[in-house]
């Protein structure tokens, strides 16, 4: 789909794009190559895209995959996309908001890959959401703002390493990354953009029962960054058992969440769980 094909379809549709919905459109053919590549698609696959937009990627996943299904949560875009697509039995196509299909109590997506030029609002919650579904997907393959991209890659003592990477980390393994200029997108965001591929652990880190205490030990570890680790844990846990945990796990006790590995992160909670 060429830029001025999409010039075309949104001055027909008398379309104006909605900053708020991340309305940036994808035209450029080899950057969209690079993402279905990085994706690894078979043709056997079923691929959930979030933000179809004027379904440039759509275009590519259904010449790739068994079948995708797209939520656009924007009408007009949808209508385009019906037209546009009517004589593809492979579309699913849903009007309705991504993050709150991802979050459905029922969502199953073992079987999935996810592949979208995410939304850059909701990109963050999305990818963390489907990482703590007990039947995540296989792969995900998603482009975002860069900053987000580099917190998701990040390891411990990383400037970016934080929550977000520990979140989708625990259930994901980083694999690549490559950067898509402004230029590549209509109208060029004002941020710069990545894409991302994520594959699910074979074996996961953590049983089920256990994801809960990850997340609070994370998320207290991390909230304020410059304090020790140890002195903010202690909010929730007695201090013997934190004292007995760090030294099995060989940690400083002056040790910052910053500096502690995901590997660390686990024992510790299965240190303190319970
Ligand atoms: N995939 C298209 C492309 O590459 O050109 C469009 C990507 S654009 C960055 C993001 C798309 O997500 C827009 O079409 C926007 O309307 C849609 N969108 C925004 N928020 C959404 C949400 N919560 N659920 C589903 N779609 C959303």
């Amino acid at each position: 789909m060429t830029l001025s094909e999409m010039r075309r379809i949104l001055d027909e549709g008398g379309i104006q794009l909605t900053k708020s919905l991340g309305q940036n459109f994808l035209h450029d053919g080899n950057q969209l190559r690079r993402i279905v590549a990085a994706a690894e698609l078979k043709p056997t696959d079923r691929v959930l895209e979030i933000g179809p937009g004027l379904g440039p990627l759509t275009e590519q996943l259904l010449e790739h995959a068994g079948e995708v299904f797209a939520v656009e949560k924007d009408a007009r875009l949808v209508s385009i996309l019906l037209q546009r697509f009517a004589d593809q039995p492979k579309l699913r196509l849903l009007h309705g908001d991504g993050l709150e299909i991802v979050r459905a109590d029922a969502s199953e997506w073992a079987g999935w890959k996810l592949v979208a030029n995410l939304p850059y609002s909701v990109a963050s919650p999305i990818l963390v959401e489907l990482a703590s579904n007990p039947h995540p997907p296989e792969r995900m393959t998603a482009t975002l703002q860069l900053e987000v991209a580099r917190r998701l890659m990040a390891k411990a003592n990383d400037d970016d390493y934080g929550i977000l990477s520990l979140l989708v980390q625990i259930r994901f393994e980083p694999r690549g990354i490559f950067k898509i200029p402004s230029g590549c997108f209509f109208p060029p965001p004002d941020v710069d953009s990545a894409c991302i591929t994520l594959v699910r652990r074979e074996v996961p880190l953590l049983p089920e029962e256990l994801r809960a205490t990850f997340v609070r030990v994370v998320k207290l570890a991390f909230s304020q960054r410059r304090k020790m680790m140890l002195k903010l844990l202690k909010q929730e846990w007695p201090a013997e058992q934190l004292n007995e945990a760090v030294s099995a796990l060989k940690l400083s006790p002056l040790v910052r969440a910053e500096a502690v590995t995901l590997e660390q992160f686990v024992a510790l909670t299965r240190l303190l769980h319970g």
